[in-house]
Order: C-alpha cells, then sequence, then structure tokens
C-alpha cells in the first residue's frame, strides 16, 4: 500500500511513526477483509462487536481512553495518535475504523468529566474491548440544532428519572452503556443540558428501532420510560451537559477527518493501480492527460486535508483551542475524500460501481462522515463565526492558530 511521507511532517512525532507503522502491520495480518460481514443486522453486530474485541487485545483501544491508571495509553487523549490510528484503519476497514472511533467517543466525556469513581468502572472495560461505548446526543428534532434537545432527566431524590427519546446513535442495540445528553433545565437552549452514562440493561431504556445503513454499522433509536438512574451517574457539573459535549467533540473531530483520509488515500492507490494496467485506445489510462489530471488533483487535495487534519490534531495536542481548526479539517477532509473516491470510480467504469468492489466500498464508507459530527454547513458556520470573532476583537484569521 503506498504511504507517502507524511509521517514525517513535523506535526508527528517518532513515537507517532512507530505506531502507525506497527498498526498498519496489524491490520494487515489480523483484520478481517472489509466485506466480511453481510449486511443482515445480526452480522453487522456480530463483526463490530468482534473489531472492538480485537482492537483491545491489539492495545489499540487505550489510545482513545484518557488516564494511564485507568487503561489509558497516556494521561491525556494524544489526538494525533487517535488520527493515525483512524487513518491507518479507515485504509482497511470502514467497520474497523467505526469500532475504534466509537469507543473514544462514547467514552471521551468520562476521560475529560468523570468522576474517580465513574472513570474505574467504565475505562478500563472500554480500553480493553470488553465493554462497547456509545454517544446519544441526537434526536429526531435536534440533529444540527443539537440546543434544541428536549429528552429530559429529572431530579428525584438521589435519582434522575429520564424521558425522551435520542436517534441514530451509533452502537446502539450493541452498547454496553451510553453517554446520555439530557434537559435538566438550568436554563434555556445549551444552558440547560446535563451528561449522564446510563448503563444498557437500565429498566425504561428500550431500542426501539434498528436502522439499515449505506455503510453498515450499529445505528438505532432509543426510547426512556421513567428510566431511573443514581445521581452519581452524573457525568460533570449540572448544566454543563453542552460543554461536555463540544469538548468530546473537539478531541474527536479532527479524527473524523483522519478517517476520511484514510478512505481517500485508499481511492488514490486503487485509482493508480487502475490507471496504470487498463489498456484503452492503444494505450494505458494514465497515459491520457486527462487522467493525469485527475490525479494529480486528488493528491493534493488529499496532501491539503491531512495538513488542516494533523495541523488541528497538534494543536489540540498542545492545548489549544481547536474549534476552528478541527472544522477546517472535517469540512475539507470530508469533502475532497468524497470527490477522490468518486473520481476512483469513473477511471474504474463499470466495475466500479459493482457491489462490494474496494472503490464502491469507499463510496458508500465516506458519505455519512459529511454528515455526522457536524454537517458540512454547520462546520462552515463554524469556521465562520470563528474568524469573524478573531477579526472582531483584533486577531487577523491567519495569526489564530498561533495564539497561545
Ligand atoms: C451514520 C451516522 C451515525 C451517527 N451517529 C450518531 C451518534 O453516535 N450519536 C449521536 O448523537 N448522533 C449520531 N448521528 C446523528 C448526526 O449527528 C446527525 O445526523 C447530524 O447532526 C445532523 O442532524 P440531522 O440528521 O437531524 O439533520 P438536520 O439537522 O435536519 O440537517 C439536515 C441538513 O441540513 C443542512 N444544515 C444543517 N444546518 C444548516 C445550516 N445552519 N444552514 C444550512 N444548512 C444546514 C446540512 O446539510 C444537514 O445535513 C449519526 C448520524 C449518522 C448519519
Amino acid at each position: 500500500m503506498m504511504q507517502r511521507d507524511h509521517l514525517d511532517w513535523p506535526f508527528l512525532e517518532p513515537r507517532h511513526k512507530r505506531l502507525a507503522e506497527d498498526l498498519e502491520q496489524w491490520s494487515k495480518q489480523t483484520l478481517p477483509p472489509a466485506h466480511a460481514h453481510d449486511q443482515s443486522l445480526e452480522s453487522v453486530d456480530r463483526s463490530c462487536r468482534q473489531l472492538v474485541r480485537l482492537l483491545g487485545e491489539g492495545g489499540w483501544l487505550k489510545y482513545g481512553v484518557g488516564g494511564v491508571a485507568y487503561g489509558g495509553s497516556a494521561d491525556a487523549i494524544d489526538t494525533r495518535a487517535v488520527c493515525l490510528i483512524r487513518e491507518t484503519l479507515a485504509r482497511h476497514s470502514g467497520l474497523a475504523d467505526f469500532a475504534f472511533a466509537m469507543q473514544g467517543l462514547g467514552s471521551g466525556a468520562i476521560s475529560v468529566f468523570g468522576s474517580e469513581e465513574q472513570k474505574r468502572r467504565y475505562l478500563p472495560r472500554v480500553a480493553a474491548g470488553s465493554a462497547v461505548a456509545a454517544f446519544a446526543i441526537s434526536e429526531p428534532n435536534a440533529g444540527s440544532d443539537v440546543a434544541a434537545l428536549c429528552c429530559e432527566a429529572r431530579r428525584e431524590g438521589d435519582a434522575y428519572v429520564i424521558n425522551g427519546e435520542k436517534t441514530w446513535i451509533s452502537n446502539g442495540g450493541i452498547a454496553d452503556f451510553y453517554v446520555l445528553f439530557a434537559r435538566t433545565g438550568e436554563g434555556p437552549g445549551a444552558k440547560g443540558i446535563t451528561a449522564f452514562v446510563v448503563d444498557a440493561s437500565t429498566p425504561g431504556l428500550e431500542i426501539a428501532e434498528r436502522f439499515r445503513v449505506m455503510a453498515p454499522h450499529p445505528l438505532a433509536r432509543l426510547v426512556f420510560r421513567d428510566c431511573r438512574i443514581p445521581a452519581g451517574q452524573r457525568l460533570g457539573e449540572s448544566g454543563q451537559g453542552f460543554k461536555v459535549a463540544m469538548s468530546t467533540l473537539d478531541i474527536f473531530r479532527s479524527s473524523v477527518a483522519a478517517a476520511a483520509l484514510g478512505f481517500a488515500r485508499r481511492a488514490l492507490v486503487e485509482a493508480l493501480r487502475r490507471s496504470t494496467s487498463r489498456k484503452m485506445f492503444g494505450q494505458t489510462l494514465s497515459d491520457f492527460q486527462i487522467t493525469q489530471a485527475r490525479l494529480a488533483k486528488m493528491a493534493t487535495d488529499i496532501d491539503s486535508a491531512a495538513l488542516l487534519t494533523y495541523r488541528a490534531a497538534w494543536l489540540k495536542d498542545l492545548g489549544r483551542p481547536v474549534t476552528v481548526e478541527a472544522a477546517m479539517a472535517k469540512m475539507t477532509a470530508t469533502e475532497v475524500a468524497q470527490q477522490v473516491i468518486d473520481a476512483a470510480i469513473q477511471m474504474f467504469g463499470a466495475q466500479g460501481v459493482i457491489s462490494d468492489e474496494t472503490v464502491e466500498l469507499l463510496y458508500r464508507e465516506i458519505r455519512p462522515l459529511r454528515i455526522y459530527e457536524g454537517a458540512t454547513e454547520v462546520q462552515q458556520l463554524i469556521i465562520a463565526r470563528g474568524i469573524i470573532k478573531a477579526y472582531q476583537e483584533g486577531v487577523a484569521p491567519s495569526a489564530k492558530g498561533n495564539k497561545a
């Protein structure tokens, strides 16, 4: 598999390069082929659980967990490591990338905001791959506009009683616990939300619907009916749930960009393989300048997206604000990857649209990334708001990333 020189970029340290190389070897030897499961819900669930277990045994899940004492690779989540892992896994298997990403996203709020007891209870199992995590914020009427969520958690003595629903929840149906965001009413909109950890076995929590997805992975709608949890399951302070959610997304948003990069790099390799071997009109497809221009654009777009991605991850690891930079990375990498994969399919001709052909799998894998964790339009708003604010505060946009 072609590997460009990005592992030597100054954003990364020698340990990151070793990590990516080790994971590349492990992935080749251990991961089942990307199309190894059929698309039935049972098969996808089974494959996903198996991948979580494999990734845990391989020692990779600990990179998505913060706190060495709780099974993490370091005390703070290493965003660059998370990005490299997602990029590498995505080149091999979309479902393996998904399994890794959800363990981190589903437990990230516990790593950052959890009490000692919550960390001890959940994180070691997440890192080992023996507990499956999920992140539940979206609702039928609160997707992009998450502050409009209305699932309610009412305080009753030393418990909270939850009523409402969540939808499009990844790992819904196979998760052992859900980090849930519910309205507790301390204030309007974003000010009245609190985070909780809800065990999947809690009475009153029902998996009401399972969805089939174009890139198959577990996805469900959850219903909460008088679901009673101990007050100790609250994550962070009352009314701070929006901050908990956004801080978690700030860590993992650049990793969505990294996964998109992985899909795009794989598509470029496939396009090169195809275009340098397909004979037509007495030549090879890659001899035509139209093809060369397309390949040049694919490679350049991938490197541009990679630079934005690893800049955002590097800034996050330095402890700098990254909301704008992570949004730029997520928007650019997912949009570029969609175009790169589409161009690769075009070079494959009919073969490119045959089910389970690699480029066809990639075409299905990339599409949801432009929607979840903030659709492209939401990222545009985040970037614009950030640069307008910086301008009004007298900081030139180009200098923003360098502000301590
Ligand atoms: C595969 C998949 C997995 C997911 N996993 C999870 C999960 O684990 N947990 C979870 O909580 N949620 C999850 N989601 C939900 C996801 O976060 C939402 O789908 C996303 O936030 C968009 O919300 P929505 O689907 O309600 O679309 P809407 O909010 O209805 O938006 C529809 C479209 O409107 C456009 N749009 C949005 N805002 C603006 C604007 N301001 N201006 C112009 N256009 C705009 C965008 O193109 C957007 O795609 C998942 C979604 C998918 C597809």
